[in-house]
């Protein structure tokens, strides 16, 4: 009957000494452990020293009443259960008290079945929040020991995260968290390399297309440490459980090996293997579906002449000087690369050999122009093509390659169109 009374210790507050004696000996017998005080005063007093789960309390009491005593104990611990007993059927009282969220009240005088009911639910309800609290601290310890971070969320809200997700931000706890990112999902640097969406949904969905091992994230903290996971989601009832695993040294191992395996050291430019790749992807998808494609195929006039005359690193800085012009003159989409030596080659989605011709004029006189401290003026060779239905690979490129020696024959810094 009162089995989850048997866990619960009670502070029982009253001034009369008999109604006091008659109820003491049945909540002693209910409950673990049952103190006594006779005013609000000591009530309070004893409340500090003992903590007790529940307190009941008569309501008119000399020195300090009930309804003080609790508004005082309230203030220290909003949470902490108390029942008033009171002999007023409808008093003012007895609405104060139902305004300081109490448990309850039992009208006096107090029929002890009542008592031992209401005393057992709360119980009931004190000693599973006492067991729920205890297991989200050990969950939070057990998640505070893993390597990886965990947080379990709906997305609005956090119901618990390992202190190392909030560390990454520099933040304290959820509270604080929420304050500086409004949706959890904000926290995942936006880019093309890395798992991120706006909504949940979205972001539930770019997840599911993934392979495991492109389930990447990135997370910026307020102070710029950039940082790389592996994601794993999993969901219980309404809430989902990320997973975290810190990878960004291999990230960074892996963005730098890729980036050296396909540019050129010297200019940074795309080298010769990139440069192929994109052009069998474009070149096939412009026969495909018979769009423009247009290859230029560029040879630094008389280098030779630089490296002898200036040395070596000279001619490196030419090289780098002559590489940032073609950047900065094609578009976005052009694919420009070093294609070895003093070579460079340009091709250009989507346009025709009319287009591509002003645009290699255009870097032929950039580069014409351009004035290199302490080196005579430079100029460039260019041979031009387009895709013809009838070429392969080999075809097309040669061709822009034989208008590369017409324009070496025909006297060099020009730009020649073998249509
Ligand atoms: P042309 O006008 O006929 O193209 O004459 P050129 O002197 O430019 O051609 P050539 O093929 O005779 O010489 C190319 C030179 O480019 C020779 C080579 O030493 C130099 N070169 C190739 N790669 C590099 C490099 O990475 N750095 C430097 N400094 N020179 C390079
Ligand atoms: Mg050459
Ligand atoms: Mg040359």
């Amino acid at each position: 009957m009162s089995e989850f009374a048997k866990k619960i210790s009670i502070l029982y507050v009253e001034d009369e000494q008999d109604v006091q004696e008659g109820y003491a000996r049945t909540l002693k017998r209910i409950s673990k452990e049952l103190f006594l005080a006779s005013d609000g005063n000591e009530g309070i007093e004893i409340y500090k020293d003992k903590k007790p789960d529940l307190i009941i309390t008569d309501i008119n009491m000399p020195k300090k009443n009930g309804i003080k005593m609790a508004e005082e104990i309230k203030a220290i611990d909003e949470n902490q259960a108390i029942i008033f007993t009171t002999a007023y059927t409808d008093s003012k009282h007895t609405l104060e008290a139902l305004n300081l969220q109490v448990e309850g009240y039992i009208i006096k005088p107090v029929d002890k079945k009542k008592l031992k009911i209401k005393v057992e639910q709360i119980a009931k309800t004190i000693v599973i929040e006492r067991k729920s609290s205890k297991i989200q601290k050990i969950l939070q310890k057990i998640l505070d020991y893993q390597s990886s971070i965990t947080i379990l969320t709906d997305f609005k809200s956090i119901e618990i995260a390992s202190k190392s997700f909030y560390r990454l931000f520099g933040i304290e706890d959820k509270n604080t968290f929420f304050k500086i990112y409004p949706n959890l999902l904000d926290v995942f640097v936006k880019h093309d390399k890395y798992l991120h969406g706006d909504t949940e949904e979205k972001f539930l969905r770019n997840y599911e297309n993934l392979t495991q091992e492109n389930r990447i994230v990135s997370t910026a903290s307020m102070y710029g440490d950039v940082k790389a996971f592996y994601i794993e989601i999993d969901k219980i009832d309404e809430l989902y459980i990320l997973t975290l695993t810190d990878i960004t040294k291999i990230q960074e191992e892996k963005l730098e090996a890729q980036y050296k395996a396909t540019h050129d050291k010297l200019t940074e430019l795309y080298n010769k293997s990139k440069f192929e790749e994109y052009l069998h992807i474009r070149f096939k998808r412009a026969i495909r579906y018979k769009r423009e494609l247009s290859l230029a195929i560029m040879d630094i006039d008389n280098f030779k002449n630089i490296n002898d005359n200036y040395g070596h690193l000279e001619g490196d800085r030419v090289l780098k000087n002559i590489a940032s012009i073609l950047l900065k003159n094609v578009r976005e989409v052009d694919v420009v690369a070093r294609w070895g030596g003093e070579e460079f080659v340009l091709l250009m989605d989507e346009t025709s050999a009319n287009k591509a011709f002003v645009v290699c004029e255009k870097l032929r006189i950039a580069i014409e122009e351009l004035k290199i401290e302490n080196l005579p003026s430079i100029t460039i060779s260019i041979g031009l093509t387009s895709v013809k239905n009838e070429d392969n690979i080999e075809s097309f490129f040669k061709r822009a390659d034989d208008a590369l020696y017409k324009a070496k024959q025909s006297g060099k810094n020009r730009v020649i169109i073998n249509a």
